[in-house]
């Protein structure tokens, strides 16, 4: 087992947006909302194992290219079932309707996207450590706290 006591896996750690180091802190400061800036403000740094959560400048400009991958790829699995289930036809708007209903699914999945974005991004590049109690996080390198969460 987890010498350290961790109770979540990998998956259930980015789903809940969780710290990937010690994955028990929470990384966003608010429960997720529809408000775009109070839903993104993240914790500087991990409230449990202190991991620095904005690791390098712009650190968070490559969420942009996460969620749009992962847009893309429920967009692809909603058409497939929506084919499977309901079908496409040139005689009717069938195809209109899956376009208005993924569109309409994305938006409201958005704001938890993002955080599952950004959960994703951290995980790439922090790994899970048993030990986080006892070994220090990696300090962060080229900090400018001005322009912080401006990504
Ligand atoms: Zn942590």
């Amino acid at each position: 087992m987890h010498p350290e006591g961790a109770t979540r896996g990998y998956l259930s750690t980015l789903l809940g947006c969780y710290c990937p180091r010690c994955r028990k802190g929470a990384l966003f400061q608010h429960p997720v909302s529809l408000r775009v800036g109070r839903n993104m403000e993240m914790h500087r740094a991990c409230p449990v194992c202190a991991q620095p959560t904005e690791i390098e400048v712009g650190f968070y400009y490559g969420t942009g290219y996460v969620s749009y991958l992962i847009a893309v790829a429920i967009s692809a699995l909603s058409f497939l079932l929506w084919w499977l289930l309901i079908g496409f036809s040139f005689s009717d708007r069938r195809f209109f309707w899956w376009l208005g209903c993924n569109s309409v699914g994305l938006l409201l999945g958005q704001p938890w996207l993002m955080r599952f974005s950004r959960a994703f991004w951290l995980s790439c590049f922090v790994s899970y450590d048993p030990h986080w109690r006892t070994n220090p996080p990696d300090a962060g390198e080229r900090h400018n706290a001005e322009q912080a969460n401006n990504w």
